[in-house]
């Protein structure tokens, strides 16, 4: 799914590279207090390992200006630039609940590079179970593209990276004020229908095997990095099952040579050996989001 850009090419290659860049850093920065280093403006520079050179930050950089969410990134300057002083930048810890069933939504969230939302629904006497995946290529809080203010599922932070939060009400004016938002909610809101109807068939059909190496190549697109932080009670979670049922499923995969796994990491060692061993379902949904 990629939304209409109506802005000229010379602007979306100009937003495709800066979006890139910022991705870029994200990556170098590794941890959650580097991030938010650079988000408050406190570093300068960063250091690249890889050519051993001092990588300036420019100053947009600081104020969230250059987003790596693709909604954000995909708006015409104008829109994003309406928007820009009521976005603030937050780095969710891992675990951390933004939206419960039932209450309030106060705050959207457009999570960047290296950011993971889960989608859980929560049934009495069970354990919560992921139904949707958020990335960087959409948003948390989406209910209130079509009016609705209130969360009908719990919304947890995974991963290690920021994102851009916008106070409800703005959200709501800006929902009048931008048809390129507009456009590109409209799509993504499509698309994540479609994911949430597919992984509802696959919780119910597949194997927790196979839907783990689902769920751990979904986690790697969308972050963008290897390894992957894990713990056994979110694992279990976003499969629904007791967290002996993680263990063993994620031991055969790690003896077959395709994760490893230790200290809370997982590390993905063969990807086409993963996407052998993940659910039809896998691709299905790759193909929801990366359709024209
Ligand atoms: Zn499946």
């Amino acid at each position: 799914m990629k939304p209409t850009r109506p802005e000229s090419k010379a602007e979306t290659v100009r937003t495709a590279a800066e979006a890139a860049f910022a991705a870029f850093i994200q990556r170098l920065a590794q941890d959650a207090s580097t991030l938010r280093a650079i988000d408050s403006g406190e570093v300068d520079a960063i250091l690249d390992p890889v050519s051993g050179h001092a990588i300036l930050l420019p100053a947009a950089l600081h104020r969230g200006e250059v987003p790596t969410n693709q909604i954000l990134a995909t708006l015409p300057r104008e829109e994003y630039q309406q928007l820009l002083a009521d976005l603030e930048p937050v780095t969710p810890a891992l675990g951390d609940v933004l939206h419960e069933p039932g209450e309030l939504i106060q705050q959207i969230y457009f999570p960047n590079e290296g950011l993971l939302v889960s989608l859980q629904i929560l049934i009495e006497n069970h354990r919560a179970l992921e139904i949707g995946l958020v990335g960087s290529e959409g948003v948390v809080g989406l209910p209130w593209a079509q009016g609705i203010d209130t969360s009908s599922v719990r919304a947890v932070a995974q991963g290690m990276g920021t994102a851009l939060r916008l106070e409800a009400a703005r959200f709501h004016e800006a929902l009048e004020t931008c048809p390129a938002l507009q456009c590109a909610l409209h799509g993504y809101t499509q698309a994540l229908i479609a994911q949430v109807m597919q992984t509802a068939a696959c919780n119910r059909f597949h194997q927790v095997e196979a839907r783990l190496a689902r769920w751990l190549l979904m986690a790697s697109d969308r972050l963008q990095s290897n390894p992957i932080r894990f713990t056994h009670e979110w694992l279990a979670d976003l499969l629904g099952v007791r967290r002996v049922g993680v263990t063993v499923a994620a031991s055969a995969l790690q003896q077959r040579g395709l994760i490893q796994y230790s200290r809370g990491n997982i590390t993905i060692l063969d990807r086409e050996g993963l996407k052998t061993s993940a659910c039809e379902c896998y691709q299905k949904i790759k193909d929801l989001f990366d359709r024209d």
